[in-house]
């Protein structure tokens, strides 16, 4: 059988950072468990746009669709602010997702103990936390027509239109389902069924396709209840299912009860190719960072813990991934800290990759 094949798309400012950090983590899975990726790496973003003269080139596009996962850094920066908007370094991610048709996005919330005191909950509210949100990424109100600003008895209108099929509900619904059937079997899905006809279907929909996941206890919030429960005691949820304008808001309220962006990864996925792994892009949550890109300053943690979400749900290697996560925690347990995670009382922060070595040092030793 052939190798698993990654195209890493490293992108812009420190994208490219701490994307060579990750590089050297799947070496070492090579050389140390047998688990050899056939990697091409190619441009996104900026860096495309300065090759290429468009955000994505064509050939990137059909590479994305043919490997098994795609790894990505970061896009953006402040030379590319003032192009037009379709060639803009965002456009490139934009197109990966809309082509490889990534439908359900994750974004797990995950509090580090050595990490519980950069929340800006307490401690105790924190401490263990471990959810994951899934929010469906390819419709709703971001998408839905009409849309735009139109004249209306002399006065500007703002229009845009919340809009699901029960099929778009269904696909992000199974997603969410088997996720929760991997961990504590616990659903619950955010929708506003009480004003919103949207949420009726919504509600509708996932409550008929739970019948498929009878060990997963499935429970239905209002999605303004679950943004204060999130805040008020998030460690009641295992995993939520909702749409793309509430998870919008809602992944990045319970993102932030971990403290800083350098630690946050996501997946993006979609239906199941011919080799039944996922569509599957992989991503830190932070943008390029131009503020600190260059000084070996970036927290390699977020792109290193999106790899470990790969090996989970695109190769199935769930205990190399628990092995990957486990090693971060344990460089953050000995109080190895890159400059974002310094508290003001201070200590000398690591630099990205030495945050990357000791990573590689917690693995050499779990072995
Ligand atoms: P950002 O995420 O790049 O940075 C926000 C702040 O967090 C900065 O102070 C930065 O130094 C810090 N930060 C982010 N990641 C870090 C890391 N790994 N380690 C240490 N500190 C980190 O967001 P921004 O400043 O709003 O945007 C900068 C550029 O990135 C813009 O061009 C924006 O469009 C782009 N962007 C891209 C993505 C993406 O590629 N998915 C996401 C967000 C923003």
């Amino acid at each position: 059988m052939s190798n698993p094949s990654l195209l890493i798309l490293p992108g812009d400012g420190i994208g490219r950072e701490v994307m060579a950090e990750v590089r050297r983590i799947i070496d070492w899975f090579g050389a140390n468990r047998g688990l050899t990726f056939d990697v091409s790496e190619d441009l996104v973003g900026g860096a495309a746009y300065d090759a290429h003269g468009v955000p994505l080139h064509d050939d990137t596009m059909a590479k994305a669709q043919e490997v098994d996962a795609v790894l990505l850094g970061a896009v953006g920066g402040p030379a590319y602010d003032d192009l037009d908007f379709s060639v803009k370094p965002e456009r490139g991610l934009l197109r990966l997702r809309k082509e490889m048709d990534l439908f359900a996005n994750l974004r797990p919330a995950q509090c580090f103990d050595a990490l519980a005191d950069f929340s800006s909950l307490k401690t105790d509210i924190v401490s263990g936390l471990d959810i994951m949100i899934v929010r469906e990424l390819t419709s709703g109100v971001y998408f839905g027509e009409p849309r735009g600003i139109f004249m209306e008895d002399n006065m500007r209108v703002g229009v845009n239109t919340q809009r699901y099929t029960e099929a778009e509900i269904e696909r992000g619904a199974r997603a969410a389902f088997e996720l929760a059937m991997k961990r504590d079997k616990r659903l619950c899905s955010m929708e506003k069924a009480n004003v919103m006809e949207s949420g009726i279907l919504w509600r509708d929909v996932v409550t008929e396709v739970s019948k498929d996941y009878p060990e997963v206890a499935l429970s239905h919030m209002y999605a303004d209840n679950g943004a204060m429960q999130l805040v008020r005691a998030p460690k009641q949820f295992d995993v939520i299912y909702t749409d793309n304008l509430f998870g919008d808001i809602l992944s990045d309220c319970a993102a932030m009860l971990t403290g800083s962006l350098g630690m946050l990864p996501s997946a993006s996925l979609g239906a199941p190719m011919e080799n039944g792994r996922p569509k599957a892009l992989y991503e830190p949550v932070h943008g390029s960072a131009p503020d600190i890109a260059g000084q070996g300053k970036a927290n390699p943690s977020a792109c290193i813990l999106s790899f470990a979400m790969a090996l989970r749900y695109s190769f199935d290697q769930g205990a190399e991934a628990d092995r990957l996560e486990q090693a971060v925690q344990d460089v953050l347990a000995d109080g190895v800290r890159t400059a974002d995670l310094m508290q003001a009382d201070g200590g000398t922060p690591v630099s990205t990759s030495e945050m990357g070595d000791a990573v590689l040092a917690k693995l050499d030793a779990s072995l």
